[in-house]
């Protein structure tokens, strides 16, 4: 998916080469600068960036006068020979362009105009320069589109991870850590960029004793990249706390959960032994009957981290940044992979795709982004998405290919029930679990969701307490049920049809 070629490889030659402006997409920027510096073969370099505006490559020193736009800054420089051997550097572009709606007579803002006359000089020879635009959000306005060449820089490899400890040990004076832990290491640094790394390896060296890293430095690390993760805002990194056996239940999905499970466990060996990387699951079904549960237990069956793709975060401000958040979102699950990445309320996300109009044009593009990616990917990124009403999910999304199985979770059925009420039970009052007639509550809790059977035996628990007992007895939890409203009764006819569409179309039942 991300098929543009690489600054490491390429950036020297597009250069030389006088390719009028070079797009390096990407999240690094200390790093870029140093390609830059070294494709650059003697020529000048310039910058001009959103907080100090126009300033020298090197120093970051602004030239008079300080605090130029970037309109003035072109506008300067488009004049004559005075980007004659230079390379202009532009980052922080993403806020200078403008919509269509915005730019006025023609479509075409200030910025576009003045760059593409630039690159017009640059093309017929009038002057010998690059303009290289450094940006982590991708956006080409369509005047300059065929005047661009993106390149991409990404994320640094467990390899590259490697050397990074090995030189910031080597800097700091100190001793190469050892194999195994400079492996477990270069693990927890996936999906980091090379500063975040070097900031997080100094931050644990200060930590630890006489400078020595020892295990207790992945922990720091672990949770620091939590902290850079969820600052990023897009992904969210969700503890492992419920397992497969907190789920009542939903036999077929969990044993299907266990056998991808297997592979995931050694996705080395697994794709040697030529078996297809298990690409993500659809559970779809009845609100409240363990959708989110089984995501969650994924994560900590396959022993790998859960992460939580909140779509609504996605959505931002500037032109193509909310398909630049789902391209990072991929890339940083990618990253971090092995690992399961939950989409929740799916067709939230995803909703009027086909309806048209403004907001829809947003949305189908990133539908677009993100179904090419389940086409074409093999990662070790697990996607389990969860949707209450697939009514609202784009068809394409249900074709082969995309997900591996397609579950629908309805209403627990007697013998769920039962496990249900036993986990629910065994969690806060395990105690008094022998005496409690469960074959009672399970009669009369038909039509009851998982939520709802939690719901009562935690009221349950409540009420006794109040009232003094010193145990949970069964007319206590059937007290409870007498007076709640179940599930199926406040939305019988919306669970029917339901229940109707997914036999129709003859999606796994999660259930046996
Ligand atoms: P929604 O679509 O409303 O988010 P959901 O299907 O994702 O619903 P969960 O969040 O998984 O529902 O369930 C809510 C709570 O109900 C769970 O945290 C769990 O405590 C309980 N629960 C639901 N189903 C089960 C189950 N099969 N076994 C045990 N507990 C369950």
């Amino acid at each position: 998916m991300y098929a543009f070629p690489s600054v490491e490889k390429n950036l020297k030659r597009y250069v030389d080469a006088g390719f009028p402006i070079l797009y390096i997409h990407t999240f690094e920027e200390v790093k870029a600068d140093r390609y830059i510096s070294d494709a650059a073969g003697g020529k000048e370099i310039i910058e001009w960036n959103g907080s100090e505006g126009f300033v020298r490559f090197q120093s970051k020193q602004p030239f008079n006068p300080p605090g130029r736009s970037l309109e003035a800054t072109l506008e300067l420089l488009k004049k004559g020979k005075e980007l004659d051997r230079k390379l202009l550097v532009i980052k922080d572009i993403e806020r200078q362009w403008t919509t269509k709606e915005e730019a006025g007579q023609g479509g075409l803002d200030k910025v576009t105009a003045l760059l593409k006359g630039i690159a017009y000089k640059i093309r017929k020879e009038e002057i010998d320069a690059t303009v290289v635009i450094v940006s982590s959000v991708l956006h080409i306005p369509e005047p300059l589109e065929k005047l661009t060449t993106v390149l991409e820089l990404g994320l640094p490899d467990e390899e590259e991870i490697g050397s990074i400890i090995d030189l910031s040990m080597k800097n700091y004076g100190l001793p190469a850590v050892n194999e195994r832990l400079r492996e477990e290491m270069s693990t927890v640094f996936k999906g980091l960029s090379e500063a975040e790394i070097e900031d997080l390896l100094h931050l644990a060296i200060s930590d630890s004793d006489d400078g020595e890293l020892t295990s207790k430095a992945l922990r720091l690390i672990f949770d620091q990249k939590r902290q850079i993760i969820l600052k990023a805002g897009i992904l969210e990194m969700i503890p492992l706390k419920e397992g497969i056996d907190d789920i009542g239940g939903l036999e077929v999905l969990k044993g299907w959960l266990q056998k991808k499970a297997k592979v995931f466990k050694d996705v080395k060996a697994a794709k040697e032994f030529g078996v297809a990387i298990p690409k993500g699951v659809l559970i779809a079904g009845v609100p409240g009957c363990g959708k989110s549960l089984s995501a969650k237990a994924a994560g900590k069956l396959f022993d790998v981290p859960l992460l939580r793709l909140d779509m609504g975060r996605l959505m931002g401000k500037y032109l193509g940044e909310s398909e630049e958040n789902m391209r990072k979102a991929i890339r940083l699950a990618e990253a971090i992979s092995p690992c399961v990445l939950w989409v929740d309320e799916l067709e939230k996300a995803f909703a009027g795709v086909s309806s048209g109009g403004k907001g829809a044009e947003v949305t189908t593009r990133l539908f677009g982004t993100f179904l090419t990616w389940m086409q074409e990917k093999d990662s070790a990124a697990f996607v389990v998405a969860t949707a209450n009403d697939i009514t609202q999910l784009p068809p394409e999304l249900m074709r082969k290919g995309r997900f591996d199985e397609i579950f629908y979770v309805a209403l627990p059925n007697e013998e769920e029930r039962r496990k249900i009420f036993e986990i629910h039970l065994g969690k806060r009052r395990k105690a008094d679990i022998d005496k409690i007639d469960i074959d009672k509550l399970v009669s009369q809790t038909e039509g009851y969701s998982g939520a709802d059977i939690e719901g009562v035996v935690g009221e349950s628990i409540e009420n006794a307490f109040v009232k003094g007992s010193s145990e949970l007895t069964t007319k206590d939890i059937l007290d409870c049920i007498h007076s709640t409203h179940s599930l199926s009764e406040i939305m019988k006819e919306p669970l029917k049809e339901m229940a109707k569409l997914y036999e129709d179309r003859k999606f796994k039942k999660a259930s046996r």
